[in-house]
């Protein structure tokens, strides 16, 4: 199971916590870069192209590598 997942909020892709699910419209969540943003719903086709959240990628590095000291 994954900890976190990418997810378009705000413009930007970020990282949130836990395994990956449906958003509800204007649903907010506290991200890794701990910016509290606003999800982009399902349909939004351009989101797929927002650049990624540089402080939530270097957050999501810094899980993987625990997760891999750990196993
Ligand atoms: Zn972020």
């Amino acid at each position: 199971m994954s900890v976190y997942h990418w997810q378009p909020a705000s413009n930007q892709r970020h990282v949130l916590r836990g395994p990956r699910r449906r958003y509800g419209d204007e649903e907010t969540a506290t991200a890794l870069c701990d910016e509290v943003v606003v999800v982009a719903s399902d349909d939004n086709g351009l989101a797929r192209f927002w650049a990624s959240c540089e402080k939530c990628w270097e957050a999501a590095k810094e899980i993987d590598m625990s997760a891999t000291q750990r196993g």
